[in-house]
């Protein structure tokens, strides 16, 4: 099935979240091009009459995201202190479509022009964002999380199919921050894998710091109801240890095993754990103790 693309008119462009570190969202597409296994954002299809398993296989471009940016931050910007937004929540903000649409580009104009004071989030797998770089000069009060999750390019291109690779983003890190732009990054998820293969814990860390970046992010892998069929397929014929690492990787007694060791790597490489908390977003219905 050749990847699809469709453009759609938006009724706004900035909703409200349950996001923690943020008041408002901002995402200019519905579906990501860089189709990670893990990615629980593949609910999103629903609204738009997807199906979950279709993940990374079609991207809805809210054409007129740009238009409707203008209006709503002007709504947000009589709010006294400026909210919080996050871009993007439940899509990669730089993916391929991008280099086309250039929604992005537009919404980060849109700050720019009114100079707007709150905190602006944007997370991001790619080097495209680099195209933007005079531009996230140009924002007050901005901070880019670059997500990386190994450093084994391998591992990344097994979970994190059409992602960019990890290398890329490394260098991409390092080269942001050069630039003086605030950053952090998002350890998200946590993949079981490292915990089989320590070593790869503490290379990612000495690379995040080698290339400039103080904090970290960590979120443990979620595995919601309809990603772990698309998990459990794809580890098919990866073994047994590799196999139940994951499966186990949903109960609390992993996350009691893993947690004193992420600390205890981030106090060895001088790293900051963001909100001081390693994030786990099971649910009650999810959860297995
Ligand atoms: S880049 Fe982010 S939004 Fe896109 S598939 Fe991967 S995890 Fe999901």
């Amino acid at each position: 099935m050749p990847f699809k693309i469709k453009e759609i008119a938006a009724k706004s462009i900035i909703g409200t979240t349950q996001v923690p570190s943020a008041d408002y969202v901002i995402n200019p597409y519905t579906g990501c091009q860089f189709a990670c296994m893990y990615c629980f954002a593949s609910f999103m299809g629903r609204f738009v009459g997807e199906t979950t398993n279709n993940w990374g296989k079609y991207v809805y471009v809210k054409t007129n995201a740009i238009e409707l940016m203008e209006k709503d931050i002007q709504r947000l910007m009589k709010k006294n202190p400026h909210p919080k937004i996050a871009m993007s929540t439940v899509t990669d903000p730089y993916q391929g479509v991008e280099k086309q649409y250039r929604l992005t580009r537009g919404i980060l104009e849109v700050f720019v022009k009114y100079q707007y004071q709150g905190r602006v989030g944007l997370l991001t797998k790619s080097p495209m964002i680099l195209d933007d770089l005079e531009l996230l000069k140009k924002i007050p009060n901005l901070e880019v999380g670059m997500s990386i999750t190994t450093t084994d390019d391998q591992l990344s291109r097994f979970l994190e199919v059409k992602a960019p690779l990890a290398s890329a983003r490394l260098r991409t890190l390092k080269k942001l921050n050069k630039a003086g732009i605030k950053t952090y990054v998002f350890i998200g998820p946590f993949l079981p894998h490292m915990k089989l293969k320590p070593e790869l814990i503490d290379n990612l860390f000495s690379e995040i710091k080698a290339a400039g970046t103080n904090d970290v992010k960590i979120e443990y892998l979620n595995l919601p109801k309809y990603v772990r069929p698309k998990m459990n397929k794809l580890l098919k014929e990866e073994s047994k240890e590799i196999q139940e690492v994951y499966t186990t990787s949903q109960l609390k007694k992993y996350r009691e095993q893993i947690a004193p060791i992420l600390r205890n790597n981030l106090l060895k490489h001088g790293l900051k754990l963001k909100f001081d908390e390693i994030i786990h977003h099971i649910t009650a219905k999810n959860l297995v103790e």
